[in-house]
């Protein structure tokens, strides 16, 4: 069972870096974001409360949050294990997340808010079916459109400039302060997210002692047959 935390600033490439981890460890990957975007998508209640926050890029109240997490978790759907991405964002959330669950690493992606600006500005998501590009590292084929099904490309509206500045100072001011928490009592990697995806999760996982390629040959060690 592995239990993972990845953190890091919008543009880091939690998400990317997450599902890599995911695929080839078999752990369910959670990410806030996703379940908050589905709720507005969506337009239950959940989605009505949240969705100026989202777009504004403040931060949905911690039990709000908190019981989303509680109840994504509670489901145990995990067997070999969880990655949970943007959470916990302050001190409050990673007091309760402390209390709840052991982890076994935190992986934290620093980026220069420089980078993150021009990372972030840049980002284009598919209206239809959610795949993520960036005009500076992956283009579209024809400019506006989806490769993989046609849709439109759009930006995410807490990507706009006021958006990302409010989320920027959100991150140095309560994230930050999560990481030291976790410093004292958990396993911290801190890792530097400027190469490319390919490095980012080398070093992720030399740091968190996983081997670097896993096929069929690992699983098969590992009792798994998928
Ligand atoms: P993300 O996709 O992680 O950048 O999250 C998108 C937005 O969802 C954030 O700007 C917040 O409005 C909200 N959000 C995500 N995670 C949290 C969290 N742990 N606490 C509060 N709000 C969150």
């Amino acid at each position: 069972m592995r239990k993972y935390v990845i953190m890091g600033v919008q543009g880091s490439g939690k998400g990317t870096q997450a599902t890599m981890l995911a695929d080839d460890f078999d752990l369910v990957q959670i990410s806030v974001g996703d379940i908050l975007r589905w709720q507005v998508q969506h337009h239950t209640k959940i989605g009505a409360q949240v969705r100026r926050i989202v777009a504004a890029g403040e931060l949905v109240s911690d039990d709000l949050v908190g019981s989303l997490v509680r109840n994504r978790l509670e489901l145990h759907d995990w067997n070999y294990g969880f990655i949970i991405d943007g959470f916990p964002r302050n001190r409050p959330q990673a007091e309760f997340f402390l209390e709840s669950y052991d982890i076994d690493g935190v992986i934290h992606l620093e980026l220069p808010d420089d980078e993150v600006r021009r990372r972030v500005l840049n980002r284009r998501l598919c209206t239809r079916c959610g795949m993520d590009y960036n005009l500076i590292a992956h283009r579209p084929k024809i400019e506006g459109r989806c490769d993989v099904c046609g849709g439109e490309l759009a930006t995410r509206e807490d990507d706009a400039e006021h958006a990302l500045e409010a989320r920027l100072r959100d991150y140095h001011t309560k994230t930050n302060p999560v990481l030291e928490l976790f410093r004292r009592k958990e396993f911290v990697i801190s890792i530097d997210a400027r190469p490319d995806k390919i490095t980012v999760q080398r070093q992720i996982r030399t740091e968190l002692g996983l081997p670097i390629t896993r096929g069929p040959e690992n699983r098969a060690r590992d009792g798994r047959t998928s």
